[in-house]
């Protein structure tokens, strides 16, 4: 959809939903909201669509029956370019063949581009999602999701660099030779390993963001001391909202992520969100254990059927990045949803790609300015982006 289509297809929701209410004030919020969907490039920096059709292929360039993304749904919500997770699970650090199995995800997204080359484009640089915004193409940007591929080799960092990957999440769910993981309680290397530490030294001089979403608190402080330019945190919410969930950020790390020039990108996941949400799981357990009966899926039905899932709020979302901005300002917040990463656990109003503009008009509600929405939206991991791409051109 070129510029032009995309303004008059703008107004034309603004007339229809004029024309159908009666309380104007409500309308132009939601009004304003999709045609700031559509003006601005909105990208998120995690959607984890790559292994959803690992596992459960369909055709996303086209309406699909599951999942939270596909086309014609970005399209609607107005999302110009996703960081498509090229997801390692944490078990291929031990078993190995992470390497193949990077390389044969990111050659399915190429597949994507190639089946439908109208609708969708890679995006290796900044640049291309500038260039094409407004062209009707999804940009397709890479994240990789836990270092394991790299297998202690930097070769291996420059093979995923050329190959498009310009994201790195130090690690996942287990602690690996990069990082120590939040969720892994072994700590081994008390924050990044000695390869980690000349890793991260490495992405720096190449022009590959650092994604410190998952890692334990030691190595994100460890990270930012020793990364030159800013990093992410592709995925991750507030620990304030969650208290001793670790794989969210506390305040205290998010005036650190500030100070390095980073940006936090809010996962609307909702167990990252509430703290009910997040111990749902554990209940779920516990409940289980005291029946003396197997945790499986059955009883899960059950569970669920006797204590409905607690589900978060779009508010609460946005009592995230409020968090953020009242924290550190404008400049250090934007959106990772951790779509098809997450379940159905997300928010009402969140659901899918076709969502955000629930998100602005929330914004728009709670008095954030177009200027400060369209940071939220790209421009802080823009800048990011662009540091990351200086500070390497620099270095050769
Ligand atoms: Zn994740």
């Amino acid at each position: 959809m070129n510029k032009l289509i995309k303004s008059t297809l703008a107004s034309a929701i603004v007339l229809s939903l004029a024309a159908c209410s009666s309380k104007p004030a409500v309308v132009d919020y939601e009004t304003k909201a999709m045609q700031l969907a559509q003006k601005h490039i909105i990208i998120d920096t995690h959607i984890d669509v790559p292994y959803r059709l690992k596992n459960d292929w369909e055709d996303v360039s086209k309406k699909t029956q599951r999942g939270d993304f596909d086309y014609p749904r970005a399209i609607q919500g107005g999302l110009n370019a996703p960081f498509m997770s090229i997801y390692i699970p944490a078990s291929y650090e031990r078993s190995g063949g992470g390497f193949l199995l990077a390389n044969q995800l990111i050659d399915g997204m190429e597949a994507l581009v190639g089946r439908a080359p109208h609708k969708f484009a890679m995006a290796p640089d900044s640049k291309d999602v500038i260039d094409q915004f407004g062209s009707g193409k999804i940009s397709l940007a890479l994240g990789m999701e836990n270092g394991t591929p790299i297998d202690g080799k930097l070769e291996n960092l420059q093979h995923f660099y050329d190959r498009g990957i310009r994201y790195i999440t130090l690690a996942h769910s287990e602690s690996n030779h990069i990082a120590d993981s939040s969720y892994d309680i072994r700590r081994k290397w008390k924050g990044l390993s000695p390869f980690g530490k000349e890793l991260v030294v490495a992405m720096n001089n190449i022009g590959m963001m650092i994604d410190i979403s998952h890692v334990s608190d030691d190595a994100f402080y460890q990270t930012v001391a020793i990364s030159k330019a800013p990093v992410i945190a592709s995925h991750s919410s507030l620990r304030s909202f969650v208290p001793g969930f670790e794989r969210n950020m506390d305040d205290d790390m998010i005036k650190a992520l500030a100070k390095n020039g980073g940006v936090i990108q809010i996962n609307f996941g909702s167990s990252f969100v509430n703290s009910q949400a997040n111990q749902y799981g554990a209940l779920r357990a516990a409940a289980a254990k005291k029946a003396g009966v197997a945790n499986d899926k059955a009883f899960a039905a059950k569970f669920k059927a006797e204590n409905p899932y607690p589900f978060a709020s779009l508010d609460s979302v946005l009592d995230h990045i409020d968090h953020v901005v009242k924290l550190v300002g404008i400049n250090h917040v934007g959106i990772g949803s951790d779509y098809d990463g997450v379940g159905d656990s997300l928010p009402e109003g969140l659901k899918d790609v076709s969502t955000y503009p629930n998100l602005i008009a929330g914004l728009l509600k709670r008095g954030y300015s177009e200027a400060d929405i369209e940071k939220i939206l790209s421009g802080n991991l823009l800048r990011v982006w662009r540091q990351v791409e200086a500070y390497a051109q620099a270095q050769k």
